[in-house]
C-alpha cells in the first residue's frame, strides 16, 4: 500500500500521496488564473498547451496565469507544450460549424474558402495530391467519415458515409492516402521557438514517424540553446513501426489513443497500449496514456464505469501519468475530472502494490545511479521507511526510483528549478526545491524538518536518504543512511 502522509498527531494529511501523475489540458474551461490554481489543488501534475488550438499571445497568457498560480502555492508544476506536428485540419467553418448527413456531398477545395455545408478548405491543401478516388477522409477522430468520389485539380467531391457535426479547427485524418507530409511545420518550428524562449517543461512532438525526426526537432532545438526533454506522441502506424527507435530518441512518450485509433484498427489500441507502456517501462522512459479518459465527464460530473476501469488499467499497464484532454480543457468540470482520476489512481495503486514486485534488482539497468537506486530499494525492503529521501540535481535518481516502482514516496530534493517541474511527471516522486547542505548531518536535519513540516513523517518514523551521483562533490562519499525522524 503507498504510504500516506501523517501529521504530527497522527492525523491524515488532507492529501495523500499518490504515485500516478496527472497531466491536464488547458483550454478556454480552465486558463485564467483561479482555474489554473484549482487544477493544481486538485492533484494537477502537468499542464498541457496545445498549439493545435489558439494563438501563442493566448499561450502566453495561459503561461503566464500558470507561473503566477504556481508561484503562490509553490507546488512544483511542469507545463507541456505540443507541437501540432503536420496534423491536417480543416479551416475556418461559418458559423463554425455544420451538421452533415449521409449521403450528401461535400467538396474538399484546395484554395483557401471559408467552410460551409457545401465546401470546406484544409491547412495543408498539397496533400489534396495524395489523396484519390476511394479513399477515405476522417473528420474529428473519424466522428464524421467522407469516401472521394471525385478528384480535379481544384479539389475533391466526397459523399457522407458516417453523418456528425463538422465544426472548425477539426482534425483530418487519411489512412488510405499515403501522404507526404514534413515532420515540422512552420507552425510547429514558431511554437518550438516559443516554448524555448518561454522555458516550458516539456515539448510534445504530434505525429512522429521515426527516430530521425525526434532528432531533427532535438537539433532544433540544440540550436535555440534548449534542451528542453522530447515527448513523442505515438499515433501513427510508422511510429509503431519504428517503436524502439524512437523510444531510445526520446526523453518520455505518449500514447495518443485519439489519432492511433483513427490511423490504425481501433481494437489495436488496447495492446498498443500496453506494448508501448511495457517498452518505456523497460527503457526507463515516463509513458503518458492519452485521451478520452473520463471523456463523459466534459458534460457530466460523475464518470462511465468503463472510463473508471480504463484509467485503472492505463495505471495498472504501468502508466506514469494519465492525461485529460477536452475534460479540462473545455468541459464542464474540470476539477470535478481531476478529484475523479485521482481517486481512481489512488484505489488503483493501493490494489497494485500488493501485485507489483520491487523490479530495480530485476533490471538490467546499469550505471553509478541505479547502483545506488539498487541500494536505495534493498535496504528500503528491508526497513520500511515512511519515505525515501534523495538529493538529485538532474533528477536521474529519482526517475530511476521512479520507473521501478519503489513502493514509497520519493521526496527528491533539487537545488535546480528546471528538475524540480520536470519531476512533475515523474510517478511517485515529490520534488522539492532544496540547496544541499554540505554535511550529511545537515542533510539528515533538513529532510527531517521538510517531512515533518509538509506532514509526511512523525517523529520516530524511519527515513532512508540518499545522493545522486551528480549531488556528490569533492570529498562526499555515496552514502546511503537510514535515520529515524527526530524534531
Ligand atoms: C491524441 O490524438 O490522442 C492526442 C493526444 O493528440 P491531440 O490531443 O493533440 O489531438
Amino acid at each position: 500500500m503507498p504510504s500516506q502522509p501523517v501529521s504530527q498527531n497522527d492525523t491524515p494529511a488532507v492529501k495523500p500521496w499518490i504515485g500516478t501523475k496527472i497531466v491536464a489540458t488547458i483550454g478556454p474551461a480552465s486558463c485564467s488564473t483561479e482555474n489554473v490554481t484549482s487544477l493544481i489543488q486538485a492533484g494537477a501534475n502537468v499542464l498541457r498547451l496545445n498549439f493545435s488550438h489558439g494563438s501563442l499571445e493566448s499561450h502566453q497568457e495561459t503561461l503566464d496565469n500558470i507561473r503566477s498560480a504556481t508561484d503562490k502555492l509553490k507546488t512544483p508544476v511542469a507545463i507541456l507544450g505540443d507541437l501540432c506536428g503536420p496534423k491536417i485540419r480543416l479551416e475556418k467553418i461559418e458559423n463554425d460549424s455544420f451538421e452533415i448527413s449521409i449521403g450528401d456531398s461535400l467538396r474538399i477545395s484546395r484554395k483557401s474558402v471559408l467552410g460551409n455545408s457545401r465546401q470546406v478548405s484544409i491547412n495543408q491543401p498539397d496533400i489534396l495530391n495524395d489523396i484519390n478516388v476511394g479513399h477515405r477522409i476522417l473528420i474529428d477522430d473519424g466522428n464524421v467519415r467522407l469516401k472521394v468520389v471525385n478528384k480535379d485539380s481544384d479539389g475533391l467531391d466526397c459523399h457522407c458515409v458516417v453523418s456528425g457535426k463538422v465544426s472548425n479547427n477539426k482534425g483530418i485524418n487519411c489512412p488510405d492516402s499515403d501522404t507526404q507530409l514534413s515532420a515540422l511545420t512552420e507552425r510547429d518550428l514558431e511554437c518550438a521557438r516559443w516554448a524555448a524562449d518561454a522555458n516550458v517543461d516539456y515539448l510534445a512532438f504530434s505525429f512522429v514517424r521515426s527516430a530521425d525526426e525526434v532528432h531533427q526537432l532535438r537539433k532544433i532545438l540544440d540550436e535555440l540553446d534548449s534542451d528542453i526533454p522530447i515527448v513523442s506522441k505515438i499515433e501513427t502506424p510508422q511510429a509503431i513501426k519504428n517503436i524502439d527507435a524512437i523510444i531510445n530518441a526520446s526523453d518520455a512518450l505518449l500514447v495518443a489513443r485519439g489519432d492511433l485509433g483513427v490511423e490504425m484498427d481501433v481494437e489495436s489500441v488496447p495492446f498498443l497500449q500496453k506494448d508501448i507502456v511495457e517498452r518505456c517501462q523497460r527503457s526507463g522512459k515516463p509513458v503518458i496514456v492519452a485521451t478520452q479518459m473520463l471523456q463523459s465527464m466534459v458534460d457530466s460530473p460523475v464518470p462511465t464505469r468503463a472510463e473508471v476501469s480504463d484509467v485503472a488499467n492505463a495505471i495498472i499497464d504501468g502508466a506514469d501519468a494519465v492525461m485529460l484532454s477536452a475534460e479540462t480543457a473545455v468541459g464542464r468540470f474540470p476539477v470535478e475530472t481531476i478529484q475523479v482520476i485521482n481517486r481512481i489512481a489512488a484505489q488503483t495503486e493501493k490494489y497494485d502494490q500488493n501485485l507489483r514486485p520491487p523490479t530495480i534488482a530485476n533490471s538490467n539497468c546499469a550505471g553509478i545511479t541505479c547502483a545506488i537506486a539498487r541500494g536505495l530499494e534493498a535496504i528500503s525492503s528491508q526497513t520500511n521507511p515512511v519515505v525515501v529521501a534523495v538529493w538529485t540535481k538532474n533528477g536521474e535518481l529519482a526517475q530511476t526510483l521512479s520507473k521501478h516502482r519503489i513502493d514509497k514516496p520519493v521526496v527528491a530534493l533539487t537545488p535546480s528549478s528546471t528538475t524540480l517541474r520536470r519531476l512533475a511527471l515523474s510517478y511517485g516522486v515529490v520534488p522539492r526545491l532544496s540547496e544541499k547542505p554540505e554535511t550529511e548531518k545537515k542533510r539528515i536535519k533538513t529532510v527531517d524538518h521538510l517531512l515533518l513540516t509538509e506532514g509526511w513523517v512523525k517523529s520516530g518514523d524511519t527515513v532512508v536518504m540518499g545522493l545522486g551521483p551528480q549531488s556528490l562533490e569533492f570529498g562526499d562519499t555515496g552514502s546511503i543512511t537510514i535515520h529515524a525522524v527526530s524534531s
